[in-house]
């Protein structure tokens, strides 16, 4: 047999390889060995019928919160990202330079999918859910941040910052400062989290890189991306020439239904989108990247679009083109097979607004490797 697996029947939609038609995936040694009509199943050991399916790269979420019973906000990887088509999930802060070693051993290492890391510009990263890890200025060490970030160049992709006033008290501007040192240090980009910071949009932005990311993007907290009258901010707009990336990052308090939708009638769609998953929304209004998906679709963005901005766009954010979020010959065999569900669906914001929309992406089957992620396997999320 020269294909362990062949998924056929389906769509296949890899914007990073330009792909969107019918098209069948063949899959031998854990890797993508061919993708292309008629490939069949004649000399495969197993196959996948996706017919009425989407066949789409494994998604990529860039932000999620997975360090289970240590930090603040995590649930356990796996049923609400590798079992619903993340394959590849971002740790966007929950570890710091002091705990990023345990996270590594004890979830990174044993976890099926895979999990990288933004690491927190606080060295302790996210403990407290009340005292946030930027309100003592001390362990705020870029220095450090850069050092352990450059000793696990496999597995942290950037750093963190997050400037709500609750989390900074008056840091927010020293931590960003911070931040964009460790970057530069280490040559790696910084997630700022946006939303009810003491430093404003305009300062915000002033000091991102290119290549830097806002996070939140469509958050109705102040000193985000938009002006008092709704507009997205010219610092915003500026940044974004400058190669800025903005990030959707849903969360429970950090994605509203006017904000992306006044953004996009701005011409200002996210680069990424992502789930912000964590305990407080796993159950509800985010569930799982997929559904973020769906809100966007609903708002507008092309289907390919979407996909794009789960699959290519984030791999590019984080350095990882081609090594992910692609089915091109080669790569890991990392595949999501998706339904686009027609009929009527209730969407909630973060903010319990709703729209009814008029179909919805619903994961069907997650491929790791080439391996069938068994959905359960992973327990609780809580
Ligand atoms: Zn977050």
């Amino acid at each position: 047999m020269r294909h362990d697996l062949v998924v056929t029947g389906g769509t296949v939609i890899d914007p990073a390889s330009g792909l969107h038609g019918p098209a069948d995936v063949a899959i031998a040694g854990g890797r993508i060995a061919a993708v292309g009509p008629g490939i069949g199943t004649a000399d495969a050991a197993d196959a996948i019928d996706a017919t009425g399916c989407l066949v789409v790269p494994g998604l990529v979420d860039l932000h999620v919160h997975v360090y289970w019973g240590v930090a603040d906000l995590s649930i356990r990887p796996g049923p609400n990202d590798l079992e619903r088509g993340a394959t590849t999930i971002v740790d966007a802060g929950s570890s710091g330079a002091n705990t990023f070693p345990g996270f590594r051993r004890y979830v990174i290492e044993p976890f099926e999918g895979r999990i990288l890391a933004l690491l927190n510009i606080s060295a302790m990263g996210q403990i407290d859910p009340f005292l946030g890890e930027l309100h003592d200025a001390r362990y705020l060490i870029a220095e450090r941040a850069a050092e352990v970030a450059l000793a696990h160049p496999d597995r942290i992709v950037g750093f963190k910052v997050r400037l709500t006033e609750t989390l900074t008290g008056p840091n927010g501007r020293i931590a960003l400062e911070r931040a964009v040192e460790a970057g530069t240090i280490a040559n790696l980009p910084v997630m700022v989290h946006v939303g009810g910071s003491t430093t404003t949009t305009d300062e915000i932005m002033g000091m991102l890189r290119p290549g830097d990311i806002v996070t939140h993007a469509f958050t109705d907290r102040p000193n985000g991306i938009f002006r008092d009258d709704g507009r997205v901010h010219d610092a915003a707009l500026d940044a974004r020439r400058r190669g800025v990336r903005f990030d959707v990052g849903h969360g429970a308090g950090s994605f509203r239904f006017r904000r992306a939708e006044a953004a996009l009638a701005d011409g200002f769609p996210p680069d990424t989108i992502s789930s912000d998953l964590h305990r407080f929304n796993d159950e509800g209004p985010v569930f799982d990247l997929v559904t973020t998906l769906s809100k966007l679709l609903h708002l507008g963005l092309p289907l390919e679009t979407v996909i794009a901005m789960a699959t290519k766009a984030p791999a590019a954010a984080i350095g990882r083109s081609g090594a992910f979020g692609t089915l091109a010959p080669g790569a890991e065999a990392d595949v999501a097979v998706l339904r686009l569900d027609e009929g009527p669906v209730t969407f909630s914001d973060a903010y319990g607004d709703t729209i009814e929309g008029r179909r919805r992406l619903v994961p069907v089957v997650t491929l790791r490797q080439g391996r069938r992620v068994i959905v359960g396997s992973h327990g609780s999320a809580r």
